[in-house]
């Protein structure tokens, strides 16, 4: 038998955050961090402590904490998130907080994220605006499997759809349209980094300079915008210029970006005129 103590001492010694490792223990042992922390003389079956140290085995190899439990949190609600899906960030906290400012409380409106991946945006935008009509599109099967439990885990009724891009959306209209889409360059070092090397690199990347998606995103948006919707993206540190000037090119309105809670600007929009 192993106390929790003599757990998260072991993964402290092997260089494991003591946050990280009690998050590992709760999904080994099913014990809470509170539990834990409450009662650090709890002795653990063999079992529970074996798989604790199989996940911090597989944690020092790099594995996200994130992909070893299947769960993170993103404004303030727990998500399900596989290796088919980009591990929620809190920079995209700054999106849906935009888009929330862009959504009526109480009237009816459409909005549509494009590239949703784990569904993050659209739960969180449906479970704070109950009129809102919500679409959401991934070209990932596999990701809009996962979006579809986030779904229904949350009691958010949200459209899914299997889309390039606007690919299968016909001539629908929406009031909003948000995106956090793969906006990495080709070649940047991050992408051989940390969490990265486990994300689906379709998710991360447009294998180009970066703004690939970003254009196509722009390009499409008034077709499918309602006059006076807005269209609001996530975008990399050093995009939020090009950015803006390509939607000042496409005809977009009270073009803008706004910075996070880094102090860098992390989202652009505009409004179609
Ligand atoms: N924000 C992520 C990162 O920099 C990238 C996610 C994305 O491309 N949308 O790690």
């Amino acid at each position: 038998m192993s106390s929790v103590a003599s757990l998260i001492m072991a993964a402290r010694q092997s260089g494991i955050p003591v946050l990280e490792a009690r998050l590992l223990l709760e999904h080994a042992s099913g014990l809470s961090r509170t539990r834990q922390a409450a009662w650090p003389e709890a002795e653990l079956p063999p079992e529970q402590a074996e798989r604790f140290h199989t996940l911090l085995q597989r944690r020092q190899a790099g594995e996200p904490v994130a992909y070893l439990i299947g769960l993170r949190e993103f404004f303030s609600l727990d998500f399900e998130v596989s290796p088919a899906v980009l591990i929620p960030r809190p920079e995209t906290e700054l999106l849906v907080e935009l888009a929330l400012e862009h959504i009526p409380l109480d009237t009816p409106s459409r909005a549509l994220d494009l590239g949703t991946g784990s569904g993050i945006i659209p739960v969180s935008l449906r479970k704070h605006r109950p009129m809102l009509d919500m679409r959401a599109v991934d070209i990932s099967a596999d990701a809009l499997a996962v979006a579809a439990r986030n779904a229904e885990r949350h009691a958010t009724p949200i459209q899914l759809m299997q889309s390039d891009w606007y690919g299968s959306l016909g001539r629908e209209q929406f009031d909003l349209i948000v995106s956090n889409p793969p906006y990495i360059a080709h070649g940047d070092r991050h992408l051989a980094e940390g969490d990265l090397r486990f994300e689906p690199r379709g998710a991360l990347t447009d294998e180009a300079d970066g703004l690939a998606h970003i254009r196509r995103i722009i390009q499409g948006a008034p077709r499918h915008l309602a006059h006076g919707g807005w269209l609001l993206f996530e975008h990399g540190y050093d995009q939020a210029e090009p950015s803006r000037a390509l939607l000042t090119a496409a005809g977009f309105a009270q073009v803008q970006s706004w910075d996070d809670l880094a102090g860098i600007a992390r989202v652009t929009g505009g409004r179609r005129a």
